[in-house]
């Protein structure tokens, strides 16, 4: 596994950068903005024994505030200072041997976006899209197969790739925008040029590029745009605790210390536990935080301040060049935690309405609640990171309606998850979700019930949080794990061309694919919009008798939702027990089906439902 220095012919410069000739490779970033808080830059210098020059600029309001060589002599960090004030330039660095100047490159200061700084971010008023690019839609063919990338397409291979793209994604925004989101999450789209498995974008090989079988880096702002004219916004998947070891970097090591254990393949025991446990073993947490992800993807030891500069300053150029309006963090606690905090904090202070969330795949509501932003921690760990994935949620909705209610089994389960909100420090913001692009599809998870699958996506959509739905849900998608993730991540039926079915259409679409969008698509409808459900508070009552009855309230509003997890039982709701919440309400409309219901008196559930009401006074 050792990755050796050697420097190897790359394909071409990226970005805007113009050498006198090819003695510098490359420089990251490519280019940098103007106006930032922060005045400090740090370039990334590659070339053929540049470390032996001295670089040198003139140009009013920049300056070199530090030079930083590293064991690999190819490579030379450049420390600038940019005064706030100036305006977009181009400026050259000179690197000179002695008198003589060995060789020069031009550099861009962008002038930013109007209003870039103070950009809004998703909240828990969105509804969230998850889409896998390789497997959603195929809008561009000609991308599908580029002789220089390591693995062509494969559609008839579950792991290969599909030819998925932002083209195919733009192509549907109308159909995301018309199901009700409010926002997407695609897997990531930088390049992942590896020899195969490259398709789910986790092992990235460069991290400033679109990977060109999705499209150009220009196309994916056009994404970002395209989806903001419909009223949606973009969260971008990002990867920090590893990359690939085909990335150029890991190629060409500036020295040992950027990543963990490189003499020989060490696996993470992937016991993110570890982190919090007080009594955790130094053995057991080293192999956490320092094992390997899997054989192809390097460990990045984030301790090395340079490394550190570097995944930062890409953070927040994706920010500024593409527009997103937030992000998703690949494996956090995978990370060292010093660095999420400062990560965190860098981008906070360029973006203070920015909103983050990071995966924290943990069993337990407190280890979940520990990684997210001003917890209360014992140890003072403060991460920084605003929301984190709700992952006790996700295995409570993942058995809760398989199992016969007990002291915490069943819907006791979800009452309990919510029980415990007093440890997260803002568990509105928690990313909520019955499955995902690593996880059983949803519809066999519930046994292929649909009655369960409604009370899943009732409960999720009505619930606190930010409620996140993976592509194909809306058509009981199903897949498992255990089969390979490509039996998780289907190809969207009709996002190819020449595809026998086209599930973008009603037509496309079986009856009960129909009646599972069109469930979908009037709650998501009814919450785009609704404050109550998006902001309301919220308040739960103990299920009994397999009953679980909760609100989310107002001062002047209120939504009422009832389960009933019985098999075979048509339930009775008396409502004396919630005369606090419901006393001032009169009538009642089913949120689903518009019906009014002139009497509260007494309410009836079928088995293994769920009623939403809208109370009326
Ligand atoms: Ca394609």
């Amino acid at each position: 596994m050792k990755l050796k220095y050697s420097i190897v012919l790359l394909f071409l410069l990226q970005g805007t950068v113009w050498a006198d000739d090819s003695k510098i490779e490359r420089v990251e970033p490519p280019f940098w903005w103007t106006g930032m808080s922060n005045p400090q830059l740090q370039l990334l210098v590659y070339g053929k024994d540049i470390s032996v020059t001295v670089p040198e600029l003139n140009h009013p309001g920049i300056v070199i505030t530090g030079v930083s060589k590293v064991t690999n002599p190819n490579y030379l960090f450049v420390e600038l200072e940019i005064s706030k004030d100036i305006p977009p330039c181009e400026f050259e660095i000179f690197f000179k041997k002695g008198k003589s100047v060995y060789t020069s490159f031009k550099y861009e200061l962008r002038g930013r976006k109007q209003g870039s700084s103070s950009r809004k971010s998703f909240n828990k008023s969105d509804a969230v899209y998850l889409l896998m690019p390789d497997r959603f839609s195929n809008g561009d063919t000609s991308n599908d197969n580029i002789p220089e990338m390591l693995e062509q397409c494969d559609r008839s291979d579950p792991d290969g790739r599909h030819g998925g793209d932002i083209a195919g994604i733009i192509n549907h925004l109308n159909y995301i925008r018309d199901l009700g989101f409010t926002a997407i999450w695609s897997n990531p789209l930088v390049e992942n040029n590896n020899p195969f498995y490259s398709y789910h974008g986790y092992a990235i090989t460069d991290f400033y590029r679109i990977d060109p079988r999705f499209g150009t880096n220009d196309d994916y702002t056009r994404l970002v745009n395209e989806s903001h004219k419909r009223g949606l916004k973009v969260i971008m998947d990002m990867v920090f605790n590893h990359c690939s070891i085909h990335h150029w970097l890991m190629q060409n090591l500036p020295g040992t210390d950027w990543i963990n254990n490189n003499d020989e393949f060490y696996r993470s025991n992937f016991r993110a536990s570890t982190i919090t446990d007080p009594y955790a073993s130094v053995y057991d947490r080293d192999k956490m935080l320092t094992g390997w992800f899997d054989t192809h993807m390097a460990d990045l030891d984030q301790r090395n301040e340079f490394l550190a500069r570097y995944l930062i300053q890409n953070t927040i150029w994706w920010i500024e060049f593409s527009g997103i309006d937030g992000i998703r963090i690949d494996t956090q606690p995978y990370s060292y935690r010093n660095f999420m905090t400062e990560w965190s904090n860098a981008i906070f202070t360029e973006y203070p309405k920015f909103n983050v969330v990071g995966e924290t795949w943990l069993q337990q509501e407190a280890m979940t609640a520990y990684f997210q932003k001003d917890a209360l921690n014992k140890d003072g760990y403060n991460s920084g990171i605003p929301s984190v994935t709700d992952f006790p949620m996700y295995y409570a909705l993942n058995k809760a309606f398989n199992e016969k209610d007990g002291w915490t089994e069943g819907l006791l389960s979800l009452y309990y998850v919510l029980a415990q909100d007093f440890l997260y420090a803002h568990p509105d913001n928690n990313l909520i979700f019955c499955d995902n692009h690593d996880l059983d599809r949803y519809f066999p998870k519930v046994n292929s019930n649909i009655k369960k699958w409604k009370m899943g996506m009732g409960f999720l959509l009505t619930t606190r949080g930010i409620p996140c739905i993976y592509y194909g849900t809306e058509l009981l998608m199903t897949g498992e794990e255990k089969k390979g993730h490509g039996s998780i991540r289907k190809d969207f039926p009709g996002g190819w061309p020449g595809d026998s079915v086209n599930a973008f259409t009603s037509a496309g679409r079986n009856k009960a694919q129909n009646e599972a969008f069109n469930y979908l698509k009037t709650l998501l409808k009814w919450r785009l919009n609704n404050k109550l459900i998006q902001y309301g508070k919220l308040k739960q009552f103990i299920p009994e008798n397999e009953i679980y009855v909760y609100f989310r309230y107002t001062d002047d509003e209120c939504v009422m939702v009832a389960l009933n997890n019985s098999n075979n039982e048509m339930k009775a709701l008396k409502p004396e027990r919630f005369d606090e919440c419901m006393k001032n309400y009169k009538y009642a409309r089913n949120v689903v089906t518009g019906e009014v219901i002139n009497y509260l008196t007494v309410l009836t559930l079928p088995p293994k439902s769920i009623l939403i009401l809208e109370l009326k006074k």
